[in-house]
């Protein structure tokens, strides 16, 4: 009996002992697998926000138009129109600009070429130039003013797409704003000069895109002490150029278009480099026709300041 007691006895605390050694397994086992879904179900979480982001980017680029991409796929500079057309007719602005204030007219490399400049753009006329353009494969330079931009943004697009040149002009083009006593003030100029580059950008949707190209407004002949413009021109490396052929739009009374075409070809004459200026008007818009033919048959070749 007492035998039998002693071994109950020893059974039931072997038996205790043994259940909690097997309790112990228990919870160990239970805590491995807590984890191991606990960490399962944090990857799970993890690819399923990285699969919502690519989808962001996929719905990001779906809302992207192709000529934006077009502008901005290599994330390279664009100086002063659209890379293909820069060169097939691009020539620099400083060269041109130089011959010019060197009232050297002569042709280049053999070629009577001519720059077509339209300034106090965009505007309503715009894309009605541009059309004209178009027809006989000539580009051209425009000469944007910034305020104008703000109105007739959706033109800028057209004239790059058009292959013609975008040039700085002002934010105001306001004789008053810009000049006292006849000089530049150079504040608001750096001003100016840098908005409208900005709005110029703005209407690409390309901040890639630079102009080395300006026009003051009246031409830098009409002025005085215009030294420290030039030199801030020369430090963001933009040039300044006038020109040596007009039809005389913006000057003394109404012209009608044919006036305007008799004036231009005077002022072209015998010149076989011309810079000609003309503005975003509709009389110039009805004489530009005959303007193109007659440089054409003239044998001149079209180029854009860049
Ligand atoms: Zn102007």
């Amino acid at each position: 009996m007492k035998v039998t007691r002693r071994r109950k006895k020893f059974n039931k605390k072997k038996g205790l002992v043994l259940f909690f050694i097997g309790l112990f397994f228990l919870i160990i086992m239970f805590l491995s697998i807590k984890d191991f879904f606990e960490k399962n179900n944090q990857n799970q979480l993890e690819k399923s926000t990285f699969l919502n982001e690519s989808d962001q980017i996929k719905q990001t680029i779906a809302l992207i138009k192709p000529e934006m991409l077009k502008n901005n796929e290599k994330n390279e500079k664009v100086v002063g129109a659209d890379p293909e057309f820069v060169k097939k007719y691009g020539a620099d602005v400083f060269e041109i600009s130089k011959k010019l204030e060197q009232q050297d007219y002569s042709p280049i490399d053999g070629k009577r070429i001519a720059f077509l400049t339209f300034d106090d753009g965009p505007s309503k006329y715009t894309e009605d130039i541009l059309k004209i353009l178009k027809q006989r494969d000539v580009p051209a330079t425009f000469f944007l003013v910034g305020n104008q931009i703000t109105e007739y943004e959706d033109k800028v697009q057209k004239i790059y797409e058009n292959g013609s040149a975008l040039g700085n002009h002002t934010c105001s083009h306001n004789f008053s704003k810009l000049f006292k006593n006849k000089s530049p003030n150079l504040e608001v100029f750096k001003k100016e000069i840098v908005d409208t580059n900005n709005l110029i950008k703005k209407a690409l949707k390309n901040d890639n895109f630079t102009t080395n190209v300006f026009r003051m407004p009246g031409g830098s002949k009409s002025w005085r002490n215009t030294s420290d413009v030039f030199d801030y021109l020369k430090e963001i490396k933009m040039a300044s150029i006038d020109w040596n052929a007009l039809n005389s739009d913006a000057e003394g009374r109404y012209k009608n278009s044919n006036e305007l075409f008799e004036r231009f070809k005077a002022s072209v004459g015998d010149k076989e480099m011309v810079v000609s200026l003309m503005h975003e008007k509709p009389s110039t818009l009805e004489s530009l026709p005959k303007v193109l033919d007659f440089l054409l048959e003239k044998g001149f070749t079209f180029k854009i300041l860049i």
